[in-house]
């Protein structure tokens, strides 16, 4: 190369590394991402108690998930066993603590993808799963099958020796007091006078990209307080609430699963990173903050790619969310 040449070259190089996407280049050695629901979630009508409790829930999530990558573990096992401990907590709408139906009964939903294969468990409708996430990474593993429901699922869950629980085991006071005011906003509606849903949610999600560079993604939820008619959301649809593979992203939802369903959200980012050759941060922001504000789907998502850029971006007033990568930790609830 002639000495003007490779100035050339040296100046059109300095400027790609100096431009903005520059960062996204970097790989990091791992990722992991979570959220704990997207929703109303307002400073101004949470305690600092409350507040210090989620923060202390989201990291200690994040701690028994890095713990797992920084030792090597895989995508998967991160991404299963991080949601456990959120579905145990009852702050969350998974697990304990999930909202109630229309009918007084809790029903839970999640979904669980690996980003190396592309194979997929989803469980739909189940009430006696103590740890829906593991029931769907078992569907994945043991089933030729990738979603089962109801009372099939929990018959699969006991043939597979998964832990199993009393509906009341899911019972808390202030999912059941949720149910009652939403009842009574609804009788209110139905009467015609005005009245004001008001959308808390509690989903959890995890997104992983281990040190093979593999990706995961999962998601649990109780789904929407006051459903009626074995309702489903978007949490345990696979593309809707719920997508992982290597070559784009993995992602996790959370908000009105309706439009997440409809609106196909955590595939649409994928496909918007394939087709379109967005960045992780412009895919998801162009489907949450564009696409869906346009619909009216209130909600957030989280995602990882594979070089562990993450994106965490939502339309709501909140969402309980947070990252882990070596050497930084960051817990987020409000805008
Ligand atoms: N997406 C969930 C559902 O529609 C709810 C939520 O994320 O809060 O079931």
């Amino acid at each position: 190369m002639s000495t003007s040449k490779l100035a050339i070259f040296t100046a059109l190089f300095a400027f790609a590394c100096s431009r903005p996407g520059a960062e996204q280049q970097k790989k990091h050695e791992y990722a992991i991402v979570i959220h704990g629901g997207a929703g109303t979630i307002l400073r101004e009508e949470m305690s600092p108690e409350k507040e210090a409790a989620y923060k202390a829930a989201l990291n200690a999530a994040l701690d028994i998930g890095e713990k797992i990558l920084r030792d090597g573990g895989s995508a998967m096992d991160a991404v299963e066993q991080t949601i456990r401990s959120l579905e145990d907590n009852p702050l969350f709408n998974a697990g304990k603590g999930a909202v109630f139906n229309h009918e007084g009964k809790n029903e839970l939903d999640a979904s669980f993808m690996d980003g190396v294969t592309r194979n997929a468990g989803a469980v739909g409708g189940v009430t006696i799963v103590k740890n829906p996430i593991t029931l769907a990474r078992a569907v994945m593993e043991q089933s030729p099958h990738v979603m089962l429901t109801g009372r099939g699922a929990e018959a699969f869950a006991i043939e597979n020796g998964i832990d199993t629980v009393a509906p009341s085991y899911f019972f808390t006071q202030e999912r059941w007091d949720a149910l009652q005011r939403a009842i009574a906003v609804e009788k209110q509606k139905e009467s015609g006078k005005p009245a004001k849903s008001n959308h808390k949610m509690g989903t959890v999600g995890c997104v992983v990209r281990d040190k093979q560079g593999n990706l995961a993604a999962g998601t649990s939820t109780g789904g929407m307080t006051n459903k009626r008619w074995n309702r489903l959301g978007d949490s345990p649809v696979i593309g809707a609430g719920t997508f992982a593979d290597n070559n784009t992203c993995a992602i996790s939802c959370t908000g009105h699963g309706e439009f997440f369903i409809r609106y196909v959200v955590a595939y649409d980012v994928a496909a918007l990173m394939e087709y379109k050759n967005l960045s992780l941060e412009d895919a998801a922001n162009t489907v949450v903050m564009d696409k869906l504000v346009k619909a009216g789907g209130e909600g957030g998502l989280i995602a990882v790619d594979k070089n562990g850029n993450v994106a965490m971006p939502f339309n709501s007033e909140g969402m309980y969310r947070g990252y882990s990568r070596p050497g930084e930790r960051v817990v987020e609830i409000y805008k």
